[in-house]
């Protein structure tokens, strides 16, 4: 074999070596941007959500479409999927999977109802919520938050509506709500947001001093009447109020 077929040989051979490899390369990182996630996350509601009694279909099939990592900054990601809270800046914290999955859960959507989220934090719990019913208004008191929230919700749930102010007092020109979530702990129920509950509505709330000893309520709203239930003991961040 003369010497130029043999530079020709091993320079196609090389070649060829080196497309395979950046194919290897480039479809082990596909699988980790979409497969992977996927994948973790059937794992997290097959272990932490419906081992643990959730029932709900619309809940589950939500819990499993939401990318939860989309909704954390780069460093959090690869944590987006663990049975705990995840830390979102400026002190605040996304729910557990299982604590955002059994609040929903409390709310029995069905997926015509108007829902109000107190407390936006990342916007995943509205992105859950959205998944079921296309009513979805949801309030942060923290700017920079707000602003991360609402950009990412416009891109991947355009319908959510989002609002920066104090949600102790509901939001008003679209009350009244059939549901109410709040995702913060305030001391009291806030009595606007009873007010702007529907008649047979339902609200979920935890209340209690900042960190410890706080119970998630269920309040109904029926002829007039409020009843509230014990769902569960949990703990949240506090409802801070503007000063
Ligand atoms: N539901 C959020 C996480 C909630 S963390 C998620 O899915 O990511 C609680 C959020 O409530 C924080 O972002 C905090 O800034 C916000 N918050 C606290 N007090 C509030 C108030 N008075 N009104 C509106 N939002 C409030």
């Amino acid at each position: 074999m003369s010497r130029r077929k043999k530079i020709i040989i091993s320079v196609t051979v090389i070649t060829v070596f080196a497309i395979i490899i950046a194919f290897v390369i480039f479809y082990t990182n596909r699988d980790m941007d979409s497969g992977g996630y996927e994948k973790l996350r059937e794992k997290m509601v097959e272990n932490q959500i419906i081992k643990r009694g959730i029932r709900d279909r619309n809940v589950i099939e939500a819990m499993k479409k939401v990318p939860r990592h989309e909704f954390v900054d780069e460093d959090q990601k690869n944590h987006a999927y663990e049975d705990r809270p995840l830390p979102i800046g400026l002190g605040q914290t996304i729910s557990q999977p299982y604590i955002v999955s059994l609040m929903t859960e409390q709310l029995q959507l069905e997926g015509d109802e108007k829902v109000l989220e107190v407390g936006t934090g990342s916007g995943y719990q509205a992105a859950v919520l959205a998944e079921i019913t296309e009513d979805v208004y949801t309030v942060e008191i923290i700017p920079d938050l707000y602003k991360k929230a609402r950009k990412r919700l416009e891109e991947m749930y355009p319908g959510v509506m989002v609002s920066n102010h104090d949600g102790y007092y509901g939001w008003e020109d679209y009350a009244p709500f059939d549901r109410i979530i709040v995702t913060a702990a305030p001391d009291h129920i806030p009595q606007p947001l009873i007010n702007q509950l529907d008649e047979n509505g339902i609200m979920v709330i935890p209340v209690g001093p900042p960190g410890w000893s706080q119970v998630l309520w269920k309040v109904t709203r029926i002829e007039g009447e409020v009843i509230t239930e014990k769902i569960a003991d949990v703990a949240f961040v506090p409802l801070t109020r503007e000063d």
